[in-house]
């Protein structure tokens, strides 16, 4: 495959911008190799700027659960820039897609919006300790929730004494209330419980961990959560910036019927636009500023055509048949994958329409087993796909999605 343009591109790239990228994965650095420039997408294809055809398996991280430049989404989009971009005031938008949230998740009355899945977590977080009045936080190791300092923490340090930050420039302060434990395991969350007493704030989790690849919650793990958050009374915040609106209308609560007191979205629901949301009962979110003493304020919080695309997205998922085709589409997916890696130490966890390829002959439940993966096996097969025209998400630790 020729792509001389995207080696030409990545060279100039890296003049201008740290690593040649604004985000850290696209720059395949994990792979050996340069990344493909790309410049066009229509459906589950896209186009690089050698003119070389993919499928997209990535889909912009999970954003784009209706495909490249849908028709309804771009249709609502460009008669919503025709009447001006932004406006830095309430608009009738905001409401409408509001609204279609509250109406598909059980435990949101109110939601607040923002500009990116990391300002909800970090949001979210901030109203946590505001209402619970402690200040730690549990998260799982693995699991992402965007780049906020406080979010920064190395795997493993959970019950260390002294916490690490994952990233140069946190200050230790900042991570020394955040406790990191493995995913999957009741034993150290009472453990951690048991040890901070009183001073957990919130429990932060996605339902179905994506950041790690796929990982699938051991059974009744979710409810336990929910049980020992209320038994403490910590808060318990389901992260669904990838999982949110993605197997079903709602998230992973609106399927499992536990309600965490706070969630998160974002990607979907920006119908290929920047955009996060955070939402819960009215009581937690009329803490909020200007009804509360809880600050969290966006120049372009609420974008109109960010908006009307989450609005026109959410349209077309809310169609009869719309999960029961994607889903079935998966699942014939996963049954011929499944047939083709019998024996070749190779384990594929689905979710839906979220999947992950692991280069391993053991079952992956945590973090820890994501790591003794064979990394370079992963490496050589990205890049075999690449060559044959499938665009996988290009980390072992990502997701990809249909
Ligand atoms: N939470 C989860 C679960 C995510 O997967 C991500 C990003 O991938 C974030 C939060 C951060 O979102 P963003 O990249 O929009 O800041």
């Amino acid at each position: 495959m020729i792509m001389n343009k995207s080696i030409e591109e990545f060279k100039k790239a890296k003049k201008y911008l740290p690593g040649g990228v604004n985000s850290p994965v696209r720059s395949f650095q994990s792979l050996n190799c340069d990344p493909v420039f790309m410049k066009q997408g229509k459906g589950s294809k896209i186009i690089d700027i050698d003119n070389n055809e993919y499928i997209d398996y990535c889909l912009s991280w999970g954003v784009l659960i209706l495909g490249h430049a849908d028709q309804v989404v771009t249709r609502s989009v460009s008669n919503s820039i025709r009447n001006g971009t932004s406006f830095g005031t309430p608009t009738v938008l905001e409401t409408t897609l509001a609204k279609m949230i509250v109406d598909s998740v059980p435990s949101i009355e109110q939601v607040r919006f923002v500009n990116s899945g990391t300002e909800a977590v970090m949001s979210a977080i901030r109203l946590a300790r505001a209402f619970t009045k402690k200040k730690k936080i549990i998260k799982f190791d693995g699991c992402y929730h965007g780049h906020a300092d406080h979010l920064l923490v190395s795997a493993g340090s959970g019950l260390a004494t002294f916490k690490k930050a994952s990233s140069n420039g946190v200050p230790e302060e900042f991570v020394n209330e955040t406790i990191s434990i493995p995913f999957n395991d009741e034993n150290t969350v009472n453990t951690t419980f048991n040890k901070f007493k009183d001073e957990i704030a919130a429990v932060i989790v996605e339902p179905v961990p994506a950041n790690m690849g796929v990982i699938l919650p051991r059974a009744n793990y979710l409810d336990f959560l929910r049980k020992i958050t209320t038994e403490n009374n910590a808060l318990l915040i389901f992260d669904e910036v990838i999982t949110g609106f993605r197997s079903g209308i709602g998230g992973i609560q609106s399927f499992t019927g536990i309600e965490p007191d706070l969630t998160t979205f974002g990607k979907i629901l920006g119908g290929g636009f920047p955009i996060g949301v955070y939402g819960g009962k009215q009581a937690l979110m009329s803490l909020i500023s200007p009804d509360g003493p809880v600050y969290q304020a966006g120049t372009l919080s609420g974008n109109p055509v960010a908006v009307t695309a989450g609005i026109a997205t959410l349209e077309v998922l809310k169609q009869n048949g719309f999960y029961n085709t994607l889903n079935k589409k998966a699942a014939d997916f996963e049954s011929e994958l499944k047939k083709i890696i019998v024996n070749k130490d190779i384990q594929i966890n689905f979710f839906h329409s979220m999947f992950t390829i692991f280069f391993t002959n053991s079952p992956i439940s945590n973090f820890n087993d994501v790591n003794r993966c064979d990394f370079k096996r992963f490496a050589r097969f990205h890049n075999m796909l690449i060559e044959m025209g499938i665009y996988l998400s290009p980390s072992q630790y990502e997701t990809n999605f249909i």
